[in-house]
């Protein structure tokens, strides 16, 4: 059996056409901050694809560069000054951040509404309820990628390998919402391979390349490589082995290809939301960007 490839490079592709038509329709184009601390290289270049890919569907993106020496103050005040300007919808800080800045305190500085990225405590916390305001968007791109294969999330045993709070953890409340039954495994599961076997829908997000190979996997399984690792021979590498995983499954995520060009797509997708929601309700938004305070749930 040969696993179907699930393409995000081509379901990105599709995706961003129809964003740029929302885009189009909007009064003004959406504005993206992203706030890039130090000179960290993978950082730079994750920024430089996140501007470029705003520029391909008209989203007016704008890169705040500080020194790694910047104090959290300063920090958080650009952030504050950022939530006032009204010709911004998004705000990305870029992660890492230097050791010295307390993360936690400069994600919550992120006004709710324009937290694109979703890392904001109350859109972490939305997930529960399964009303945030915008889902984070590594996760949200493999949910995209498996409804529009049409593959079916509800009732399926679905395992994520990884627990971390950007992907793992989030994946799994994402998928418990749309009624699948989760497991999550991390570095201390006892005996991985007892859970993957059982799993309709893999989702590996561990950074560990060849984590998963095929005994591991359950004939005709769904399967989503979230992860990205560099060889000492320079070649990019999910968690999976992929060739000999893809005899065995029904789908697969190629890596590069598969997650990676769907995350940055759902930023895009969340930033046109916020400006679609900012462009139909101009004053509350603008109230709300000030205060800080999150719009009631839906
Ligand atoms: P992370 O913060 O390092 O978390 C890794 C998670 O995997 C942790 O929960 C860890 O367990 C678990 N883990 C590590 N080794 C394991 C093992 N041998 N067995 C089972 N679980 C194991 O990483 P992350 O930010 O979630 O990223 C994970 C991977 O996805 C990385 O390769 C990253 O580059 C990639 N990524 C890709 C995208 C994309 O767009 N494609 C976006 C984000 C991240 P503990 O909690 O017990 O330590």
């Amino acid at each position: 059996m040969a696993a179907k490839i699930l393409d995000g490079k081509a379901v990105a592709r599709e995706l961003r056409v129809g964003y740029r038509e929302r885009v189009r329709a909007l009064p003004a184009p959406p504005g993206l901050a992203v706030v890039l601390v130090g000179e960290d290289p993978a950082s730079k270049v994750y920024v430089r694809n996140k501007v470029k890919a705003c520029a391909e569907v008209g989203i007016r993106s704008t890169v705040i560069e500080l020194p790694a020496g910047v104090t959290e103050r300063e920090l958080i005040e650009r952030i504050v000054a950022l939530n006032e300007d009204s010709a911004i919808h998004g705000i990305l800080v870029q992660l890492p951040l230097p050791a010295h800045v307390p993360v936690r305190n400069v994600l919550e500085a992120i006004s709710v509404e324009k937290d694109v990225d979703g890392f904001h405590l109350y859109n972490v916390g939305g997930l529960v309820f399964g009303d945030t305001v915008f889902p984070p968007c590594t996760p949200y791109g493999v949910q995209c990628l498996l409804e529009h294969a049409g593959i079916e999330i509800e009732g399926q045993n679905v395992v994520v390998v990884g627990a971390s709070n950007i992907v793992g953890k989030p994946m799994a409340l994402m998928l418990m919402q749309k009624d699948a039954t989760v497991s999550i495994c991390h570095a201390k599961t006892r005996d991985l391979a007892q859970f993957t076997i059982l799993a309709d829908i893999l989702v590996v997000a561990a950074g560990q390349p060849n984590l998963i190979v095929a005994p591991m996997v359950k004939t005709g399984a769904v399967v989503i490589d979230v992860g990205i690792n560099r060889l000492p021979d320079g070649r990019l590498v999910g968690d999976v082995d992929f060739e000999g995983v893809s005899r065995k499954a029904s789908y697969i995520t190629p890596v590069p290809g598969g997650v990676g060009p769907m995350t940055v797509t759902m930023l895009l997708g969340n930033t046109i939301a916020s400006a679609e929601r900012a462009a139909a309700q101009p004053v509350a938004s603008a109230e709300r960007a000030m205060s800080g305070r999150a719009p009631a749930p839906a």
